[in-house]
């Protein structure tokens, strides 16, 4: 496997890291003060592409590939993981209209999303629908020309915000064959949005429950096939699974870069901490543990960028990234000694921030289901 990068991916990776140190950086406590990532950051993370890294140009994407976007969302990650979240949901959702959408919707949602002018959101999970999508409630039945939605989300990413949600409701019979998918646009009525979830970490992202009451859509917000919503789902998960690996990455990245600064400044016992055989030895693991992590994500997003079966990939290093990013962080605060448990570091942060990694988009218990169900049927 070749994993130097071509020259389209080092110039995406160079952008995304010059916009990250300059912009996110200074930005990422007001950030999760805030609560929000600011439009203005958002609008020139559109400007340069970083909204639609992996949709063709004639939708308003850059075209760049599955590789360019996980190097991009690694350098995003490594300076403010709640601006992380938010550009990944919206690649997910320009990346799910691109691949599943009419004309007309792509033509709509594709060029607005990649903009910056808004962000999108992901409505699966349900607050007795999490890992087992397949037992949703949320319905929508036929009534003429329309569909009307009943129903509630949980967890939604930027729900608060977005312009575009892509929606899943019941349609037909109980499991996974009667799911739908829909588009439903910010502030349609029937659409409510739901308190500010307080997190633990990613506090600079928005996440929210939302309530579907008599929300009435034209039949035309139909994504992909009628009952297919569940497939769209689950190929959109793949997809999205090595997004919040590469996420994992670049926050163990920032946390590894302030580790290494921290340990040549910090002296303890007339020596820099550096000189400490145990604080060399959490520097090796972390870095052993990162660069692990960099090979599986890469080779999930060549895997997905060359058009073959990537699923069981994008598991093991959506497991083991988040696995091992969580170690570094933690291993992060340790070097920091007190300090590390303060707000006037950034390794508390990432340490708050990266825990979610092995939950959402699939906790690690679901990802070694994937993962064991593959290994056994080979
Ligand atoms: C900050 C944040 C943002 C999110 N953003 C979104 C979003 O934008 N859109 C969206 O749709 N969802 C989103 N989610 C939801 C997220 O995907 C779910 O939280 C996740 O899938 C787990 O579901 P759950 O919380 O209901 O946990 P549960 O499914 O209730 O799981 C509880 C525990 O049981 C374990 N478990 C469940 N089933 C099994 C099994 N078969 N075998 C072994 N263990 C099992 C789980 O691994 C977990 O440890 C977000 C969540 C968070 C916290």
């Amino acid at each position: 496997m070749d994993f130097d990068l071509s020259e389209t991916q080092r110039m995406v990776r160079d952008t995304a890291r010059e916009f990250a140190t300059r912009v996110l950086v200074p930005l990422a406590r007001t950030a999760e003060r805030e609560e929000r990532v600011r439009p203005e950051v958002l609008r020139e993370m559109g400007e340069l592409g970083l909204l639609a890294v992996n949709v063709d140009e004639e939708l308003g994407g850059v075209g760049a590939g599955v590789v360019s976007y996980s190097v991009a969302m690694t350098e995003v990650a490594r300076a403010c993981a709640s601006t992380a979240v938010t550009m990944a949901v919206t690649n997910m959702v320009g990346e799910v209209i691109a691949k599943f959408g009419s004309d007309a919707q792509r033509k709509k949602y594709n060029p607005w999303l990649a903009s910056g002018e808004t962000v999108g959101a992901f409505a699966l999970s349900e607050p007795d629908a999490g890992s087992d999508p397949g037992a949703m409630r949320t319905t929508a039945r036929r009534d003429g020309d329309d569909y009307i939605i009943d129903g509630q989300k949980q967890w939604i990413t930027s729900g608060a915000w977005a312009g575009v949600f892509v929606v899943w409701a019941r349609t037909g019979e109980a499991g996974t064959k009667g799911i739908s998918c829909f588009l439903v646009e910010g502030g349609t009525p029937g659409l409510k949005v739901g308190h500010h979830e307080d997190k633990t970490g990613l506090r600079g992202s928005n996440t929210v429950p939302l309530v579907f009451e008599n929300c009435r859509v034209p039949a035309t917000a139909l994504l992909g096939e009628l009952s297919g919503g569940f497939k769209i789902a689950m190929m959109a998960l793949d997809g999205g699974r090595i997004g919040i690996a590469s996420q994992a990455l670049g926050i163990g990245e920032g946390a590894l870069d302030a580790s290494v600064k921290y340990a040549h400044d910090r002296r303890a016992f007339g020596a820099a901490i550096k000189d400490f055989q145990a604080i060399q030895w959490m520097i090796a693991d972390s870095r052993t543990d990162l660069d692990a992590s960099r090979v599986l994500v890469m080779r999930a997003a060549e895997l997905k960028e060359q058009g073959v079966a990537f699923t069981r990939e994008a598991s093991m290093a959506k497991l083991f990234a988040s696995e091992a990013a969580w170690r570094v962080c933690n291993r992060a605060v340790q070097v920091h000694g007190g300090y590390g448990y303060t707000r006037e570091f950034e390794v508390e942060r990432f340490w708050r921030d990266v825990r979610v990694t092995q939950i959402y988009e699939g906790t690690s218990e679901i990802q070694r289901i994937v993962i064991a169900r593959a290994a056994l049927r080979d």
